[in-house]
């Protein structure tokens, strides 16, 4: 029977996998951290990740945010765990649109927030990022398309690296 051990308190945890591949959603019983853990065929190697992935890269500039803007990347990261990728997404952008109406002082939508960063010299070597946003955006104004998981798991990343930019360069 594999083990593994918890990502939050390192406890060992037994998994009943009889059959392979085995892809199963469970909590620890030490501290309750909930993980997905995959455990692939013969040879093949087991992967054990956070259900709801993490944010704690934000913890250095988490004061600098408002309730709605926590609340948005929390429910993010609660999508992207139970597999709501669009809903995901949008709560990653809703964040960011939020704290760019509060720096920019303005209630425009979010593409025209994004031209302003662009055209914002304290973010100039910022481009790639804010590129990759602006495809994000119109691909999620589409109300046909539906979020795969690669693309809400990579928003969720970019989000949390560019708000630390944002507060980092604008909002201190
Ligand atoms: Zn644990």
């Amino acid at each position: 029977m594999p083990k593994i051990r918890c990502i939050e308190c390192g406890r060992e945890i037994y998994i009943d996998a009889f059959s392979t591949p085995y892809d199963a959603e469970l909590k620890c019983s030490e501290c309750g951290a909930q993980m997905q853990v995959y455990v692939g065929g013969v040879g093949q190697g087991t992967i054990v990740k956070r259900k709801y992935p993490s944010f704690e890269e934000l913890n250095e500039i988490w004061e600098m945010l408002s309730d709605v803007e926590k609340k948005s990347i929390y429910e993010a990261s609660l999508s992207l765990g139970v597999g709501a990728y669009t809903a995901s997404e949008m709560m990653s952008l809703r964040c960011l649109e939020g704290i760019l109406r509060r720096i920019y002082g303005t209630s425009e939508m979010l593409g025209r927030l994004i031209e302003r960063m662009e055209n914002d010299n304290r973010l100039s070597d910022l481009k790639g990022i804010l590129t990759y946003f602006k495809d994000v955006r119109n691909r999620v104004a589409h109300p046909e398309k539906i979020s795969s998981k690669l693309e809400a798991e990579s928003t969720f990343q970019m989000t949390k690296k560019l708000l630390i930019e944002i507060v980092n360069r604008l909002g201190r």
